[in-house]
Formats: structure tokens, C-alpha cells, sequence
């Protein structure tokens, strides 16, 4: 094996150049290369106590998968994450790694952690380009299980019920599957070709895919048991887009991130008219929010020609709950960030189009219960700002319509679905749910943890019944 590389720095990922890529769609971060990975490999140091498998919601096998990688072996790499997360490319391109692995490597006490998610996303490529090895899968059981929704949540939990001989079924409101994989994060952080790769191998498998199926409206839950399924996952997701209450909300062009970036990512606005749907190019526009879908629908805009594109935060940069590396990555494409700042009304002409946005400016005061400072407005700070558009981002919350659709299913007061946590069964018998449905908006890995826990307690169900 190589010599261990004591380098404080991660090493450094090739990216597409900034003023380049702020004007396509193509992915930002490029890859390492197979030296590269080896070099990065090598500052793992295979700590005995594994802190780093510890802060990874599903428990990759860090140090072993990185230990492959060392040795060159890159497909072994991939199968052994794969034992414990079934979407390692799409991980390794969108965990939270600063916040869960790589926040417990030791590397990081005295410099830049190890890049993990670096290493996740490079052997996953390389396995997917060589052809991965189909996912192999007991005999058939005989029972039938129906999952409604096909994020992460949903994707896990049928991969896990196919993979123990379940008949399993999919069903998809949009006319893709994916989630959020597909309709929200953009094609520049994580292409879509990979997600739908992963589909392919999850239909490889048996799983049926059902779309164009609002479940709540075509189907009840209550029709899904008549029609002869032995368990249910709910795995719908929080696309139900919050609204700040401010006036002139109503007025056209402004937008909530949702139908924003499902308008661009699932229906290829930008490609108009090759793609049927288009969108607006707007030339000054505000995002208000400071998450990662509020970055994510910045640059987004900035990509379709917007000449000023401004992120509006009510907080200062330090709060900020977006990932590091988009605050860095939206900076460097030409977003300008405005913090400390609150809208109190979008202004708009007699046609109804917006022409701008007051602000008013904020200062911070005590932590409230999130534990970050809140914001106070300063009395007599406003000011105008001219736009064309605005994006709302500031959260999402569980869609009601499968909820209210099923009587029975006890939910919180702000809608999220009561699971338990250790078995995802719900208030119904036979029901289990889990990710954003459940949690409020989370984030993938959580999500896909969700659906593994629910298939696992679905088994055994169905094996009691
Ligand atoms: P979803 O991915 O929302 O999937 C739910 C699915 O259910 C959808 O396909 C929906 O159409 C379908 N559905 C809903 N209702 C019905 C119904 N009645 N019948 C049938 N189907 C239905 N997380 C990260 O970890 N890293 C990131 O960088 C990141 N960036 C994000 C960027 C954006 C723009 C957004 C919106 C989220 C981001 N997240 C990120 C959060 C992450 O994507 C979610 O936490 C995760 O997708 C939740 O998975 P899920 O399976 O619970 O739900
Ligand atoms: Fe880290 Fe996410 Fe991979 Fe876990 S799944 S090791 S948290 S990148
Ligand atoms: Fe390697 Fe860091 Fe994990 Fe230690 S904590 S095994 S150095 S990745």
C-alpha cells in the first residue's frame, strides 16, 4: 500500500469554471480522477473507533470502503457501501457531509476532514460506468407491497422489500419518478441521468413503477389493502410550499421555489421549446431564504440569464442553513447576497407584475428556540429595490392530500405524519411512512434511513400476518 498522505488539505476536486458554468446546466464538480482518489484515500488514517461511521445516518463502512479504494479496488469500494446505502452517487454528490461524516473524522481536528463524500461519489461513478452488478434478490414471497411516493424514502424502502422477495409497487404523482432527486435539486449538483440509473436497477429488480398516480385521489389506501396489498410505505415527501403573508404575494412572477425549480428541472424550461414548458427569463430577481433551496433556485435563475440575482436572508451569513460549499459555489457564479434583511411587501404594477420588494432591515437579539439568534427589524430601515421576480424559499411542509384522503392516519398539528420512529408503522395497522412526510423537510440520507427502517419492520409484518 502507498505511504499515508499527512496533507491538511482534502484533495482538491476539479470544477467547472465559474463564469462558465453560471451560464449552463452541467454539473459543477467534476469528479476526482483515479490518482486523485488514491491521494485522498491515503489521508484516511483507518481509525480503530471509526468515529466517522458514526456520523453517518446509515452507517457506510467508511474506513473499509476507503481502504479499497487505496488498493485500487473500486468496484469492491462501491459494493461495500452499497450494503448499507443503496444511492451512494447520489450521496456522495449531496449528503451534508460537513455536518455527518466528515464532521467526526478525526482528520479534521487539525485540518480539512477526509473528503469522504468525494470518495463515495468516485467509486460509485466508476462502478456505474463499468456496469454495476445487478442487485440479486430472493425468491418471490408471495406478498405485496404498495409504496406511495418515489423519493429517497421510497426508493430505499422498495429496493429492501424487492430485495426479500416482495412483489413491490411504486406509485408516483409526477409523471417521473425520483422525488426530489428529479424535480428540486438542479441538474448542475446532481444530473439526473445517475437518479434515472438508479431507477432502472430498482425496475431490474421486479419493482413496478406506477405514474400519473395522485394516491388520495385515483387511489385510497384503503383500495390499495382491497386490492390485495399486505403493506403500505408512505414516503410523499413536504411539497407543500410555505408562503411568507406579505401583500402582493399574488402578483405574477413571483413564484415558490417548488414550482420555480420543478419548472426548470423536471420540465427543462431552459430547453424551451424543445421541452413544452417554458420559463421566464427574468432580469432582476430575489430569492428570499438562506437554504439550500434557495441556493439552488439562485443559481438556477442566474443560469436561465438573469442579469442580478439576489439572495434575501433575514439573518447574517453565519445562520445561514444552506451547505457551505453552495453559499461558496452561488458566490462565485455572481449571486449577490443581501443578509439582515426582511421583505414586508412585493410591489407590482395595475397589470399585476411585480416591480419590486421592500425590505427592512433586521439586527439579531436573543437565540430563539432553534437556537440561532432571532432576528429583530430595525423601526424606519426600509427601503425599495427594483425586480422583476421573486422566488419564496422558506420551507415546505408535508402535502395534506393522501392525509386527508385517509381517515384515520394521525398526523401533527403542522401536518407531518406520526411514525414510529424505531418502526415507521403509523396510527394504521399494516402502514408505515417515513422521510420528509414524516420528519418535516430533511434531507436524503435521512430519508433513505427512513425507508430502510420502514422495509425492515414491513418484513416482519408481513411475515406475522
Ligand atoms: P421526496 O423526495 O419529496 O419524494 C416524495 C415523492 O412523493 C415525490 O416524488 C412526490 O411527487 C410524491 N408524492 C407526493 N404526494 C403523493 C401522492 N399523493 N401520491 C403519489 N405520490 C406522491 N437534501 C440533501 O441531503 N442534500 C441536498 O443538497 C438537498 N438539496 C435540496 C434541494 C431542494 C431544492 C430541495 C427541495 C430539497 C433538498 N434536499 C436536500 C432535501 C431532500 O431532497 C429531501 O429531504 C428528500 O428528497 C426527502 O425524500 P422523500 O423521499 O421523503 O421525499
Ligand atoms: Fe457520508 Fe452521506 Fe456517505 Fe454517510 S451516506 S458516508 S453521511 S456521504
Ligand atoms: Fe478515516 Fe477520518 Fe474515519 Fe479516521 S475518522 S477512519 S481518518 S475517515
Amino acid at each position: 500500500m502507498a505511504q499515508r498522505n499527512m496533507d491538511s488539505k482534502k484533495t482538491a476536486m476539479p470544477e467547472q469554471d465559474a463564469k462558465k458554468r453560471a451560464a449552463n446546466f452541467e454539473e459543477v464538480a467534476l469528479g476526482y480522477t483515479e490518482d486523485m482518489a488514491k491521494n485522498e484515500a491515503m489521508r484516511c488514517l483507518q481509525c480503530k473507533n471509526q468515529p466517522c461511521v458514526a456520523g453517518c445516518p446509515v452507517n457506510v463502512q467508511i474506513p473499509d470502503f476507503i481502504k479499497l479504494i487505496g488498493e485500487g479496488k473500486y468496484v469492491e469500494a462501491y459494493d461495500k457501501i452499497r450494503e448499507t446505502n443503496g444511492l451512494p452517487a447520489v450521496c456522495g454528490r449531496v449528503c451534508p457531509q460537513e455536518t455527518q461524516c466528515e464532521e467526526r473524522c478525526v482528520r479534521g481536528i487539525k485540518g480539512e476532514p477526509v473528503g469522504i463524500g468525494r470518495l463515495e461519489r468516485f467509486c460509485s461513478d466508476y462502478a456505474i460506468a463499468k456496469g454495476a452488478k445487478p442487485t440479486e434478490c430472493a425468491s418471490a414471497t408471495g406478498k405485496k407491497a404498495a409504496v406511495i411516493g418515489s423519493g429517497p424514502a421510497g426508493l430505499t424502502c422498495a429496493a429492501d422489500l424487492a430485495k426479500a422477495g416482495v412483489d413491490v409497487t411504486v406509485f408516483e404523482a409526477f409523471h417521473i419518478p425520483g422525488g426530489v432527486l428529479v424535480y428540486g435539486i438542479p441538474e448542475f449538483r446532481l444530473p439526473k441521468a445517475l437518479v434515472q440509473k438508479e431507477i432502472d436497477a430498482l425496475k431490474a429488480m421486479g419493482v413496478k413503477i406506477e405514474t400519473d398516480m395522485v394516491m388520495g385521489r385515483v387511489l385510497t389506501i384503503d383500495e390499495l389493502k382491497e386490492m390485495g396489498y399486505d403493506t403500505i410505505f408512505i414516503g410523499t415527501g413536504a411539497g407543500l410550499p410555505s408562503f411568507m403573508h406579505i401583500p402582493g404575494e399574488n402578483y405574477n412572477g413571483v413564484y415558490s421555489a417548488n414550482e420555480f425549480l420543478t419548472r426548470i428541472n423536471l420540465m427543462k424550461g431552459y430547453k424551451f421549446p424543445e421541452y413544452d414548458t417554458p420559463v421566464r427569463r427574468h432580469k432582476n430577481l430575489a430569492v428570499i431564504g438562506g437554504g439550500n433551496v434557495a441556493m439552488d433556485s439562485a443559481r438556477c435563475a442566474k443560469r436561465l440569464g438573469a442579469d442580478n440575482v439576489y439572495i434575501v436572508y433575514r439573518r447574517s451569513e453565519a445562520e445561514m442553513p444552506a451547505r457551505n460549499e453552495e453559499i461558496e459555489h452561488a458566490k462565485e457564479e455572481g449571486i449577490v447576497f443581501s443578509f439582515l434583511v426582511s421583505p414586508t411587501a412585493i410591489l407590482g404594477n395595475s397589470d399585476g407584475y411585480v416591480t419590486g420588494m421592500t425590505l427592512q432591515k433586521m439586527e439579531l437579539g436573543e437565540p430563539d428556540s432553534s437556537g440561532r439568534r432571532r432576528p429583530v427589524p430595525i423601526e424606519g430601515s426600509e427601503y425599495d429595490i427594483e425586480l422583476d421576480a421573486v422566488v419564496v424559499a422558506i420551507g415546505q411542509s408535508p402535502n395534506p392530500l393522501l392525509r386527508k384522503a385517509t381517515p384515520g392516519l394521525k398526523a401533527q398539528s403542522w401536518g407531518g405524519i406520526i411514525a414510529d420512529e424505531q418502526t415507521g408503522a403509523t396510527s394504521i395497522e399494516g402502514v408505515y411512512a417515513g422521510g420528509d412526510a414524516v420528519s418535516g423537510a430533511a434531507t436524503v440520507i435521512l430519508a433513505m434511513g427512513a425507508g430502510k427502517t420502514a422495509a425492515k419492520a414491513m418484513l416482519e409484518y408481513m411475515d406475522k400476518k
